[in-house]
């Protein structure tokens, strides 16, 4: 068992991963430093949103906190208004408070355990892993513990290739739509805004500009031009051959096999987003069988296709995007951005149409970078995260989809595992694929409570 653990980071998966550990009966006293990295620890990126505008894409029954119980969110908004319903897609921001809430009580109880926990609202600089401890560096003080999880979240997205530096430093081009919607004021004025990307992030930019600015106008530029999925409003029935299809495809890890089999068993279902849920919990192991070649495969032909289907929209807010479309205040391009340059009145971007052969441009107020979620280390500005590669402590997955790791989250280096240095969420979708979201980020902090506990 590590009696001093350190956890590096303050979103939900460094929260729940405190509370596994905090929460085990019988545990003897620990010694927990929490660094959040500043911010109200335990809201992170997700739900650090104040817009009730921005839901969940999981419904409330599946989003609890722990892996023992995943209703306890619905439980936590039902004792607020009793009308809540399981299949419900709330406001992130309540999940937030949820979050919070939780983490404050088992806090209270830490101590009454014993237990010796330190919040240090920083960012953890710099580690030095080693066999049989983990040191971290923070400001002037440097600690020594026996094991550290590292709980980063996604990366700051990086600007786009041949985005002129001019171009960034006028703020007209925006690389992180979070911090730009914290601070977004009302304004009438007629914004010409252009959003590159069309998934979940750009339709929360979408909703919140919107309404923030009445008479703005937007056109949203992808490579497909499509929007991702809807959920319905009812939750589907579970696909009934779901065991079979799973066992199928363990027998068979090609890429090629499982999609046949996907579309298969897609056209004998009444609902084919019960067949790619069904695939959720087996998701991980799945991608584990798969070749490296395989896993190229996937990712250079069906990424895009399985990401649009698998993270899907509420049904609200898929209607009030079709209301921004009808009313002309929304138009979606297919096309490839090429550059983006400062001109006199904006910014200007030069962009390929899908199936044209000559570039054409178009003129914005604002372009709003929104191209999903990154994870790649071998270029970041993170500070941990590029001392922690520049001494070779850790290493990229071999697709850039974040650090290597052992399936435990056990970190890699040089082909060897580090006995004492995790990481839990998104961090880990090189290893895992799946590991972004609340029921995987749980049960990957359940798993991880029970390692750190173990005698
Ligand atoms: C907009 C958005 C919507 C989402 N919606 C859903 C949803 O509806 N349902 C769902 O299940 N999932 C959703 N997700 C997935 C989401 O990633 C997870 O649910 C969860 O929020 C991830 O939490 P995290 O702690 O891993 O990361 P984050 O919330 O990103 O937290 C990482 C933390 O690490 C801190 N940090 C970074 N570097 C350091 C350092 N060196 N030292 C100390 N601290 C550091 C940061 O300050 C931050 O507090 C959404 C994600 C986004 C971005």
């Amino acid at each position: 068992m590590f009696r001093r653990v350190a956890i590096i980071g303050g979103g939900a998966a460094g929260a729940t991963l405190l509370s596994e550990l905090l929460e085990r009966p019988g545990t003897q006293p620990l010694h927990l430093d929490w660094y959040t990295g500043g911010g109200t620890p335990g809201r992170g990126v997700a739900y650090g949103t104040r817009s009730e505008r921005h839901l969940l894409n999981v419904r409330a029954a599946s989003m609890g906190m722990f892996a023992n119980r995943p209703g306890g969110f619905l439980e936590y908004m039902q004792k607020r208004d009793p009308s809540i319903g399981g299949t419900d897609f709330l406001p992130r921001c309540w999940y937030g408070d949820y979050l919070e809430a939780e983490t404050a009580h088992t806090l209270e109880r830490a101590k009454a355990h014993g237990h010796d926990v330190r919040i240090v609202p920083y960012e953890v600089e710099a580690m030095v892993p080693e066999n049989d401890g983990v040191t971290l560096f923070q400001g002037e003080s440097t600690t020594r513990v026996d094991a550290a999880v590292l709980a980063l979240g996604a990366l700051a997205p990086r600007p786009l290739p041949n985005v002129d530096d001019a171009a960034l430093a006028s703020g007209r081009y925006v690389t992180m739509p979070w911090s730009l919607l914290a601070d977004i004021k009302p304004d009438t004025q007629p914004h010409n805004v252009l959003i590159i990307g069309l998934g979940l992030t750009a339709v929360d930019v979408l909703l919140e500009l919107a309404a923030t600015w009445p008479n703005a106008r937007f056109t949203a530029l992808s490579r497909h031009g499509m929007l991702p999925e809807v959920h319905q409003f009812s939750a589907s029935l579970p696909y009934e051959d779901s065991a079979e299809l799973v066992e199928t495809m363990r027998d068979a890890p090609d890429i090629r096999t499982w999609m046949r089999l996907l579309r298969e068993a897609i056209a004998h279902s009444d609902d084919w987003r019960s067949v790619i849920d069904c695939l959720r919990p087996h998701t991980s192991s799945l991608w584990q069988l798969l070749s490296q070649a395989d896993r190229a495969r996937f990712l250079r032909h069906a990424r895009w296709t399985w990401e649009r289907a698998r993270h899907r929209m509420a049904p609200q807010v898929a209607q009030s995007i079709g209301a921004l479309e009808k009313d002309g205040r929304l138009q979606r391009l297919r096309g490839h951005m090429h550059g983006v340059t400062l001109t006199e009145r904006g910014v200007q971007m030069t962009f390929l149409p899908k199936g044209g052969t000559s570039e054409q441009t178009l003129d914005a107020d604002l372009i709003i970078q929104s191209t999903g979620l990154e994870t790649d280390v071998r270029r970041t500005q993170h500070t941990l995260l590029q001392q922690l590669m520049t001494n070779g402590h850790i290493r990229s997955d071999p697709f850039g989809l974040g650090i290597d790791a052992a399936p435990d989250g056990r970190l890699l280096h040089d082909g060897s595992v580090w006995p004492r240095l995790f990481a839990i969420g998104s961090m880990l979708r090189g290893t895992l694929w799946e590991s972004t979201a609340m029921p995987e980020i749980r049960q990957q902090a359940r798993q991880l409570a029970d390692r750190l506990l173990a005698d």
